[in-house]
């Protein structure tokens, strides 16, 4: 069999990631391939650390997308940060926890974890004491919104710890950026990295990034070489600086679509674009409680952009899975690590995020599961919407 890309359909991807991509963005990717030290692309790369520092929060002047996707941001804050013998303390609850304390074992930082039960947050009392057995934390990271979970994880009093015990603060944005309040400068993050393609709806392909001075600092006065080559912030920074020194070719047209995805963000507006998502994860999850469909994730910290729910006893989840996607286009996402068979994941990301899907999905459901009204649970999700005007 030979792929033909001209039967790729249009989703719905209300999964965990990539969401749908506005037609604009995908416009902007197929314009005319320049050099990327050509002046124009040189302002858009000016234009697009501009537009990520607005939706960071911050005035961090190194903050860039590294050209690669999340899991290469999240691996370039970290080796950039931890030298060998450093200590560490990763906050794990769920599988980007996990993923976080692989890295950091294998750029031979000491790993210390401080771990919740998949689906509730890090309780800050569990990191102050774990603190108190680590003469020098070098570096304490966390995740914002576990995508494996849908946890929104606080971070005020964990912020408050890192600055107590003098340790750098690594937050990971992949899934909350554009899609929850992120204020780093606010907040005292050092280090954050996030995802085109979650709620910037932006294909995948680059990580965002942000250094703080604190952060610049550690890594000036690393006593070894950052261990990756290409992951090397030195060098990143110096090529995204004004003297341009060649490191590696930028992604040209992933430089246009990041362009022209922050450009739409920042014309919704962020405040606007929060409440968005908030609305209709809200109907959302009503919808699906009608359907007899419950939340896994912690009553008051339930991240709005991906919903994690359980799947009910008489449902055999991947057949449903299916049947949405072949029969109503819509891909949902299923469980990882331990809840492997037992959840989907349901995303409501950017372009995603929108009434038609949350009534589409909820339609498709109340329709494929035996003994279900497809019309209470849309009735129930139009009554979120009433409420709210
Ligand atoms: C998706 C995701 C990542 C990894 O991003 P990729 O683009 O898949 O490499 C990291 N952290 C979180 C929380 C994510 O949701």
């Amino acid at each position: 069999m030979t792929s033909n890309n001209s039967q790729i359909p249009q989703r719905i991807l209300m999964g965990p990631g990539p969401s749908n991509v506005h037609p604009r963005v995908l416009e902007a990717m197929s314009h005319s391939m320049i050099g990327h030290l050509d002046p124009i692309f040189l302002e858009i790369m000016d234009e697009n650390m501009k537009l990520l520092r607005q939706v960071f929060g911050t005035k961090n002047r190194l903050t860039l997308p590294i050209s690669a996707t999340g899991s290469a941001g999240m691996e370039a804050t970290l080796c950039n940060l931890i030298e060998p013998d450093d200590d560490v303390l990763v906050c794990v609850n769920g599988v980007f926890g996990m993923r976080m304390s692989d890295i950091v074992d294998r750029y031979g930082g000491n790993l210390h974890t401080v771990d919740a039960p998949w689906g509730r947050i890090i309780d800050p009392q569990d990191v102050a004491d774990k603190l108190k057995d680590i003469v020098k934390p070098k570096l304490i990271a966390i995740v914002h919104v576990e995508t494996s979970t849908g946890i929104l994880q606080p971070l005020v009093e964990i912020a408050e710890l890192a600055k107590a015990h003098d340790a750098l603060l690594v937050v990971d944005c992949v899934t909350s950026l554009c899609g929850t309040p992120v204020n780093l400068d606010e907040l005292g993050i050092d280090a954050a990295y996030s995802g085109t393609q979650k709620c910037m709806s932006c294909p995948p392909g680059l990580s965002p990034v942000s250094f703080s001075k604190r952060a610049i600092n550690a890594i000036h006065n690393r006593s070894t070489k950052v261990t990756s080559w290409y992951l090397d912030m030195g060098m990143i920074s110096k090529y995204w600086g004004d003297d341009r020194v060649y490191h590696h070719t930028a992604p040209i047209s992933m430089n246009y679509a990041l362009n022209e995805s922050l450009k739409i963000v920042c014309e919704e507006g962020l405040d606007t674009r929060y409440r968005r998502h908030s609305l209709h994860s809200q109907a959302l999850a009503d919808g699906l409680s009608a359907l007899g469909i419950e939340r896994i994730a912690q009553e008051g910290f339930r991240a709005p952009m991906l919903t994690s729910v359980s799947v009910p006893d008489d449902v055999d989840e991947a057949k449903v899975r299916n049947q949405l996607l072949h029969t109503y286009n819509i891909e949902i996402g299923a469980g990882l690590g331990t809840l492997k068979g037992k959840a989907w994941r349901i995303g409501l990301m950017g372009e995603t995020c929108r009434r038609e899907n949350v009534i589409g999905l909820l339609t498709a459901l109340g329709e494929i599961l035996p003994e279900r009204s497809a019309a209470e649970a849309v009735q129930t999700a139009e009554n979120v919407y009433n409420t709210s005007k």
